[in-house]
């Protein structure tokens, strides 16, 4: 495993919206995309759960879930060029996940990195806090979109605009705290069809009861999957880069 170093590049850590938003044009920059790490790794979450695959962390995230389990992505990280990043992964690992962080906030140029890797026959996973606009998404790409619930503080942003560009095989994750989440996650669901249209993905937050969480989505009936992160069972709650 390989942690990228922790250096500030501009003065506040940020990302500026002139580099979120930067033109295909800064493909050959030095500064192509901010990282907070890499690390190879299993697949701890959802369908692609166990299989060994390539993380890049991208630094920044513009919200603050209550739970979130990765605060040192929230500011900070590296610039990285394009061809340094494609050197960092590894040829035999078939599967990389882009997180962050929010890592759409650096859509123009991950689009093109998201190219290179599916040029290199990579399977390519997207993880997103669903608040930002998925429309650049290549129809390549997998997507694991977050709908955030009450507990997460985070739950106001129009998640409902993101599904025109979800296709049937993505993924929505709800991660669950109490039951008041998990109400509002089946309210989710009920409203906008949500069994019948993608992937369902309920997550416990670390502390909830597993079997009152497994009785709940039974009660329900409802077409969703209950997941345990996998990599936290191996490796215990608090490793990093696993
Ligand atoms: S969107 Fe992801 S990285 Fe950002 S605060 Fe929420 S859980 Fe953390």
């Amino acid at each position: 495993m390989k942690k990228i170093e922790n250096r500030s590049i501009i003065g506040d850590s940020q990302l500026t919206e002139r580099e979120a938003t930067a033109d295909r044009d800064s493909g050959s920059s030095e500064r192509f995309l901010k990282l907070s790490e890499v690390y190879g790794t299993l697949q701890g979450e959802g369908s692609h759960s166990g299989l060994p695959c390539f993380f890049l962390r991208l630094a920044v995230c513009d919200i603050r879930c209550s739970w979130c389990d990765t605060p040192d992505s929230w500011t900070g990280g590296a610039w990285k060029s394009r061809a340094e990043i494609l050197a960092m992964i590894p040829d035999n690992m078939q599967l990389v996940q882009i997180t962050g962080g929010e890592p759409v906030l650096q859509m123009k140029r991950l689009r093109l990195l998201m190219e290179d890797l599916h040029e290199r026959g990579k399977k390519i996973l997207l993880e997103t806090g669903g608040h930002r606009n998925l429309s650049e998404v290549p129809e390549f790409v997998h997507i694991i979109m977050d709908i955030k619930l009450p507990s997460s503080g985070e739950d106001g942003h129009p998640f409902e605009d993101n599904f025109p560009y979800l296709k049937a095989t993505d993924e929505i994750k709800f991660v669950v705290q109490d039951e008041r989440d998990f109400r509002a996650a089946v309210d989710w669901i009920e409203r906008h069809n949500l069994d019948r249209r993608f992937q369902l993905l309920v997550s416990p937050v670390p502390g909830l009861d597993l079997k009152k969480l497994a009785a709940w989505v039974l009660e329900t009936k409802l077409t969703m999957r209950l997941q345990v992160q996998l990599h936290k069972y191996i490796w215990g709650p608090d490793a990093k880069m696993v």
